[in-house]
């Protein structure tokens, strides 16, 4: 016989679930929340709990990051610059506790495979690492016969992405590919209860949206499989996003280290919320493993840095520093990526739920990660490292 669970007893923080719930008590075991409360009782005699007074700290759902490089991304400056895999603490000192993987520009040195491996690599600790099946290239790639089959019948695919849309790294898909890409990720979605979205990667290009739109127009498929991302990058994009947002579009905020004199992330979604689209619609990622590169007018690279995941959390600090409430603050980080990806067991503390929790300190800087009942962090210090990291 195996021995019970320990259950873990989190006394005491501020717990926004991501609702405002005041200072509660959380247990957890077993990988799964199992009671959030005040005052909650403790367990019966003989069985084994760790009790953690958490008094001062606040309680978060564990951060969806969609967008990740976790195999790497980048090499657009030729072979030198590809970015090499997402490390474990890349993740679990952001707060992460879900981690949706896809491939970029490069599906020719990078494969499906290798993403495959990596998201279950991480998951060997505790995180959820999920995948998109694509990548910026038309005919998409895919393990098997198409992205159809991918999410049908591969657990980890959930969706298709990132393929690319107005830029000069795309496949310059046509309007009709595009539409039996989509039709692929919505079927497979009805299919299996999985996203089913379209996940699509924006460049600077003057078509910008212009495909979403005329899908809405045109096309049966429902709204909310197109999900683009980026579309902060530019100022007619956004535009274009927020024109779109109020049509029932879901969009997807990149975390960019913003160019000089260009808004923040955060500062755009007040922006979407000053134009009067719902936070229900709008996510935010990271790119993290992914190369943010700069090109000139003839494609060459000029310079680039690399996405990280702890972007999300100086996002968060500074919505709420722009006098966002933190209940609002955390959706585009939690139950809204949850929602749209159709993950029922994540971004929300409720009982039954994963036991994927962030406590932050009251600056809220990371203090702790636990993922599905895993410390990860704790005291701002990893646990765990992966075998490879320093
Ligand atoms: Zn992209």
């Amino acid at each position: 016989m195996t021995a019970p669970p320990t259950l873990h007893l989190l006394r005491g923080a501020h717990v926004f679930a991501p609702e405002d719930r005041g200072p509660q008590d959380l247990l957890f075991g077993g990988g799964q929340l199992l009671a959030v409360g005040a005052a909650l009782a403790a367990p019966p005699a003989g069985w084994p709990v760790e009790e953690h007074d958490c008094s001062g700290l606040v309680a978060i759902p564990g951060l969806i990051d969609l967008h990740t490089h976790l195999s790497g991304g980048g090499g657009e400056g030729g072979a030198h610059t590809r970015v090499p895999p997402v490390q474990l603490t890349d993740l679990s000192m952001a707060g992460v506790t879900t981690a949706v993987g896809l491939l970029g520009t490069d599906t020719t040195t990078r494969s499906l495979e290798e993403l495959l491996a990596t998201a279950r690599g991480l998951s060997h600790f505790g995180l959820t690492a999920l995948c998109y099946t694509g990548g910026y290239r038309v005919p998409p790639r895919s393990l098997l016969a198409t992205v159809r089959e991918d999410i049908a019948l591969i657990d980890r695919f959930i969706a298709v992405g990132e393929i690319a849309i107005s830029d000069h790294r795309s496949g310059q898909p046509t309007f009709d590919e595009l539409m039996r890409i989509a039709a692929d990720a919505h079927v497979a979605g009805l299919m299996t209860g999985k996203a089913g979205i379209l996940h699509l990667h924006l460049g600077d290009g003057p078509r910008g949206l212009s495909m979403v739109r005329r899908a809405l127009d045109e096309t049966e498929l429902p709204t909310r499989v197109f999900h683009p991302t980026h579309v902060n990058r530019n100022r007619r994009l956004w535009a274009e996003a927020v024109e779109l947002g109020v049509r029932g579009l879901s969009v997807d905020v990149t975390c960019f280290p913003p160019a000089p004199g260009e808004p923040t992330a955060a500062e755009d979604v007040l922006a979407w919320l000053g134009a009067g689209n719902p936070l229900e619609r709008l996510t935010l990622s990271s790119d993290g493993g992914g190369c943010l590169p700069e090109f000139d007018a003839d494609g060459r690279l000029l310079r680039m840095e690399v996405g990280k995941s702890s972007a999300l959390l100086a996002t968060l600090r500074e919505l709420v520093a722009g006098g966002l409430a933190l209940d609002q603050a955390l959706r585009p980080l939690t139950a809204t990526p949850a929602a749209l990806l159709r993950l029922g067991q994540k971004g929300a503390l409720v009982a039954g739920a994963d036991a994927d929790i962030a406590l932050l300190d009251a600056d809220l800087r990371l203090h702790s990660t636990i993922a599905s009942g895993r410390w990860l962090v704790r005291g701002g210090r990893p646990l765990l490292r992966g075998p490879f990291e320093a």
